[in-house]
This record gives C-alpha cells, sequence and structure tokens, in this order.
C-alpha cells in the first residue's frame, strides 16, 4: 500500500491527513444516485466497507451526484437501504455535491496554475485533436493541442467565469486539464473538468450551471475526505494516472486508487437502461421485480442478505472480472436456506381426496417438527380429517410406470407424519376428463408395511388457502441477453418467466410463523456474515420458510392481513 508515495513532495499533506485518520483505513462507497443498486454492487459495498472494518477503519457512503440530468431521490434513499439492507453502517454519509463550492476553487487554482484549459472546440474538433476520426471513429491520428490550449491563464479564468455565470449553453465551452497529449494513456489526453448544463441538481437547486467530471471530482472528494484506499473496478485502472495527476497538481494529499474486478452475472441483465426498458414495456413487475438481479428484487424474492454475502466471500476479490451464473448464487441461498428456515407444507395444485373410510367427525392430530433435526425451530400439529388435499402431480394414472413413487391405482401412498397410507379407490372426473376428486381408504388394519414415499398435505380442517403463488423461472431463454442487441433482448424473454397459481393451500401453522418472524435461532447466528435485517416496510420479505418437497418461499410485499402472497425464492434442487 503506497498512500502518500511521494510524502517528500508535499510532506504537510500526509502529516494532516495522518492527523486525520489517525493512521485507520478509510474507505468509501460511491455509488452514482442514478438508478438502483445491483448484485454487482454488493460486491463493491462489501470490498470497501468489509476492508474498513477488517482494519477497524472507516467506511463512507458517498453520493457521487455529479450528473444532475439522470438523479432522483428515490435512488438516494434505495442506496442507503440497499447497504443497510446488507447490514453495513456507513461512517458518514457525505455527497460529491458538499464540495461543489471548493471544486470550483480548486478549478480555479488549476487555471491559475496554467494546469487548466477553457475550450470551446467543437465535439468533432476535440475528437480530431485527440487524434480520432470523429466520422470513423478510427483512433491513431495525429495529437494535436487546439487554438485555446495556450491562450493566456486571464483569458482562460474569464472564460471559465462565464461559463459559471450561464453564459454559454451546453457543448458551447468545457473546462479541461492541461495534461499530456504525448502520454500512451488517452485518460491523459486533457480530460474534461467541468461542462456546463441546464440541469436542477436534487441537492443543490438551479445554483450551479456547471458540474465538475467523475475524472476532476473523484480524486479530490477522494482526498478532501481523507480516504487511504480508493477502490473500484479495473475499468478505472487507466484512469490511475489522471487521478494522481490532478491531486499532485493541487498538492493535495495522494489517496491510493486500487482496483478490483467486476462481478457480473449470467443469464441476465443488469444495465440501467435495459432493465428500464423491462419495466416500461410491462414485462416484469417493477425495478425489484423479484426476476432480476437488482438489490431490491433479491431482497424482495426473499434472498437473506448474508446468504449475498457469503456468496460473495467464495468469490475472493482479484483483478479479474468474474462471471458467474445465476445459478450458482441460488445454489447459495438454498443452501443457506437449508440450515435456517422452518419447514410447512404447501400444496400448489390442490386435488381433493375423500377417506371414505373414515367419519366426517374424525380428527387426528399429526406433531411434527418444524425442522427435522433441529429443535430451535419447536414442533406443529397438523390436523388429519377424512378430506385431505394432496398436489394433482401426486398423482398418476398411469399405474405401470415403475419409476413414479407416488399414488396410483395399484400403490399407496403415505402422508407425511401420518401414522397410516391412503390406498386407491376411485377417481371422479369432470366433462373434460380433468380428476376433481380422488376416493382413497385409510389403511386402518396396517395391510401396507411401508409406502414407496411420502407426500406432503393438508386438510380441510388444517389448511389456510393462497391468493397467489409465484413461481420463477430465469427472465431470458439465452444464456447471454446482455450480448444481444437492445431490440433483441426483449425476444429473448422467457414466456415461463414468472407462473402464478391461484388455488394453492398451506399448512394453517403459517400463520404462526408468520407471528414469529423473524425466526432467529442459534443456528442462523452462527452463519458466516450473519446480519439482522432490516426490512422493507412490511418485513414480508424475512417470512421465510421450506415448503416441503416444493421450495424455498417468502411472502411477497403484495401480500395483505387476508390474503397471502407467496414468492418462491428458489427450488428445492438445481
Ligand atoms: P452501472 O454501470 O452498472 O450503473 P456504475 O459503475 O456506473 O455501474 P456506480 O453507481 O458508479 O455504478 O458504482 C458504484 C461503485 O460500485 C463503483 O465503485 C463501481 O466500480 C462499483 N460497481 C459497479 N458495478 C459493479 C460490479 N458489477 N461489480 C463490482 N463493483 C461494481
Ligand atoms: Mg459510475
Ligand atoms: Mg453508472
Amino acid at each position: 500500500h503506497k498512500v502518500g508515495e511521494n510524502p517528500q513532495l508535499y510532506p504537510d499533506t500526509l502529516k494532516k491527513h495522518l492527523e486525520f485518520t489517525k493512521g485507520l483505513v478509510h474507505t468509501r462507497f460511491p455509488p452514482e444516485p442514478n438508478g438502483f443498486l445491483h448484485i454487482g454492487h454488493s460486491k463493491a459495498i462489501m470490498v470497501n466497507f468489509g476492508f474498513a472494518a477488517y482494519n477497524n477503519g472507516h467506511c463512507y457512503l458517498r453520493y457521487d451526484d455529479t450528473n444532475p440530468e439522470a438523479e432522483e431521490q428515490k435512488y438516494f434513499d434505495s442506496i442507503l437501504n440497499m447497504v443497510h439492507w446488507l447490514g453495513y453502517k456507513p461512517w458518514k454519509i457525505t455527497y460529491s455535491s458538499n464540495y461543489f463550492d471548493q471544486l470550483y476553487q480548486f478549478a480555479i487554482k488549476l487555471i491559475e496554475l496554467n494546469k487548466g484549459y477553457v475550450c470551446k472546440c467543437s465535439a468533432d474538433e476535440i475528437k480530431r485533436n485527440r487524434g480520432v476520426d470523429p466520422v470513423t471513429g478510427q483512433p491513431g491520428g495525429e495529437r494535436r493541442a487546439c487554438e485555446h490550449r495556450e491562450l493566456p491563464i486571464s483569458w482562460h479564468l474569464e472564460e471559465f467565469k462565464k461559463m459559471h455565470d450561464g453564459v454559454y449553453q451546453p457543448g458551447e465551452a468545457i473546462l479541461r486539464m492541461k495534461q499530456d497529449l504525448q502520454n500512451p494513456s488517452p485518460q491523459m489526453w486533457d480530460l474534461i473538468a467541468y461542462r456546463v448544463l441546464n440541469a436542477t441538481h436534487p441537492r443543490t437547486g438551479d445554483k450551479w450551471k456547471i458540474y465538475p467530471t467523475y475524472d476532476f471530482t473523484h480524486c479530490i472528494v477522494d482526498s478532501l475526505e481523507n480516504i487511504t484506499h480508493s477502490l473500484c473496478t479495473t475499468e478505472f485502472y487507466l484512469s490511475r494516472e489522471s487521478y494522481e495527476w490532478l491531486l499532485d497538481q493541487l498538492h493535495l494529499f495522494r489517496t491510493a486508487q486500487r482496483e478490483f474486478g467486476r462481478l457480473n452475472i449470467t443469464g441476465t441483465i443488469m444495465s440501467k437502461r435495459r432493465i428500464a426498458k423491462l419495466v416500461n414495456s410491462g414485462v416484469v413487475r417493477d425495478w425489484n421485480d423479484p426476476r432480476l438481479f437488482t438489490l431490491e428484487s433479491l431482497k424482495r424474492r426473499g434472498f437473506p442478505p448474508s446468504a449475498i454475502l457469503s456468496f460473495i466471500n467464495t468469490l475472493g476479490v482479484t483483478t479479474s472480472t468474474t462471471n458467474i451464473q445465476a445459478s450458482r448464487l441460488e445454489t447459495a441461498v438454498r443452501r443457506y436456506l437449508e440450515e435456517t428456515v422452518p419447514r410447512l407444507m404447501l400444496v400448489l395444485d390442490p386435488i381433493e381426496v375423500c377417506i371414505d373410510n373414515l367419519d366426517d367427525d374424525f380428527e387426528l392430530d399429526c406433531e411434527l417438527p418444524y425442522k427435522q433435526g433441529n429443535d430451535e425451530f419447536g414442533k406443529r400439529t397438523v390436523k388429519f380429517t377424512n378430506r385431505v388435499y394432496i398436489d394433482r402431480s401426486d398423482y398418476s394414472e398411469n399405474a405401470d410406470d415403475k419409476s413414479f413413487f407416488r399414488l396410483t391405482a395399484n400403490q399407496p401412498v403415505g402422508l407425511l407424519k401420518v401414522p397410516k397410507v391412503l390406498i386407491f379407490k376411485s377417481v371422479e372426473k369432470d366433462t373434460d376428463g380433468k380428476i376433481t376428486r380422488i376416493h382413497v381408504n385409510y389403511d386402518t388394519e396396517s395391510t401396507v408395511k411401508k409406502p414407496k414415499t411420502y407426500i406432503q398435505w393438508v386438510s380441510n380442517k388444517s389448511s389456510i388457502p393462497v391468493k397467489e403463488v409465484r413461481l420463477y423461472n430465469q427472465l431470458f431463454k439465452s444464456e447471454n441477453p446482455a450480448a444481444l442487441s437492445s431490440e433483441d433482448f426483449l425476444k429473448d424473454i422467457n414466456p415461463n418467466s414468472e407462473v402464478i397459481l391461484k388455488s394453492a393451500l398451506i399448512e394453517d401453522n403459517f400463520k404462526e410463523v408468520v407471528a414469529k418472524s423473524p425466526i432467529v435461532t442459534e443456528s442462523l447466528k452462527k452463519q458466516d456474515f450473519y446480519v439482522s435485517e432490516t426490512t422493507s416496510a412490511s418485513g414480508n420479505e424475512r417470512i421465510r420458510f421450506q415448503a416441503m418437497r416444493t421450495g424455498y418461499f417468502c411472502l411477497d410485499y403484495d401480500s395483505t392481513d387476508n390474503e397471502i402472497v407467496l414468492n418462491r425464492i428458489v427450488e428445492l434442487k438445481n
């Protein structure tokens, strides 16, 4: 680590820096509030907050709000919520816009040092002067200073003042850094420091007509905030030179920028513009649709934040970009839920089963643990009666199918934790040939020793209806929708990415699970990266359970006191 690599150059900047930091690591997570955070950002959050915490240091949340045109209050709010949701607490919350006055003074200073100049070239001229053919976009031409670059300092000061005062329209004048046109890195070819924008800023309103760029702002604010390690993704590797150049010109403490590889998830898209297209065309419900990979989506879908953190931790931090299949994230979530949530019985597509040899007033309380092998979750009872419901897929009319272990005309089946098995008698069908009811006998005499398998069930006295169960599958048909054009990716939508079931029944102990949630057991607290979750207003997403033989589910935000809407978080198996 090379903080203040050149301390002999500006000894008092290092001294002041150390007085502030007391030698502790200071990092920052610097999102642009122009969209919702996605799974990739959780790596940047974990790297910055985690590195600071590991070293007993501090991490800022800094809103990098220098592009007023795209910024909105809802993004500011969501970003903070997501940082909290992942279990991190910013040491301080700051805004690049807090420094607009100081940045403006630094820009003037840069001009005075003959290291900044106002340029009135057109975009095409700027390209040509950088050796890029504006028509073909081909680089490699001769690089030249423009006519403005060597005008007197006083002219640049005056012109910059005019930019500030609103004399120019966007594109008519910019402030550039006077760097090194002969440097091999394009990141040193007189980057833009300030541009004119006719935009109202969410925090500074109409105070400014000019706004600083990322290249001008980021290093200065890092230095002003005494950031020790400016950790960013590898696409900024080449920017490191200009980052250091600017701080050196202004005699500011030189924060060390270091880079780590981005986390990409395949099989989905994370670009803001493309997600906006999905939302606007009604393909998904909203930015928090459980099929997307924004953090708001993953939260709504019931992914525990600690499962996300332990997943990211397994990937490690290197400089290479990691491309991970969405299914690997799901595997991590499944493994986590396996140990941490109670179990219930849910019948997705119920079919009524009449047990003809039991009376209408027959009742048997069947006791079962909320989680086999873990007493912390306690026990529950489910009332068994002569009217039960099983899943339509657990009965087959093909009695010869040797690979089918559940109920058929000549194969009995067990109900989970019910002492004796069910033996098939007959089915009733409607005019379309759809089975409406199955008749069976309860094997009171124990003629069957052991059924091939046991299935989940509910009874008419132990179930509540579920208004909607939403099952999610991958949103795109292809594995790399991000590579498709912005028209074609909309044609790649999997028509079964959301399947909605409207007649499911859930065991009535669901009410108890809801009342007890969030269920924080000792084994949950022992999980790696356990975080005590902050919730949405409803807290619904924390009500998670395993539906036996069916999958992991949570309560969706659309649920009300009287209507249950469930999201399938992940299936039981890959
Ligand atoms: P996007 O283009 O997806 O909006 P961004 O880089 O513009 O991403 P910012 O809001 O500027 O998004 O990101 C804040 C921080 O998060 C930056 O330091 C950025 O490098 C990091 N980051 C963004 N995307 C990823 C990713 N996929 N993996 C790891 N870090 C990321
Ligand atoms: Mg950015
Ligand atoms: Mg961005």
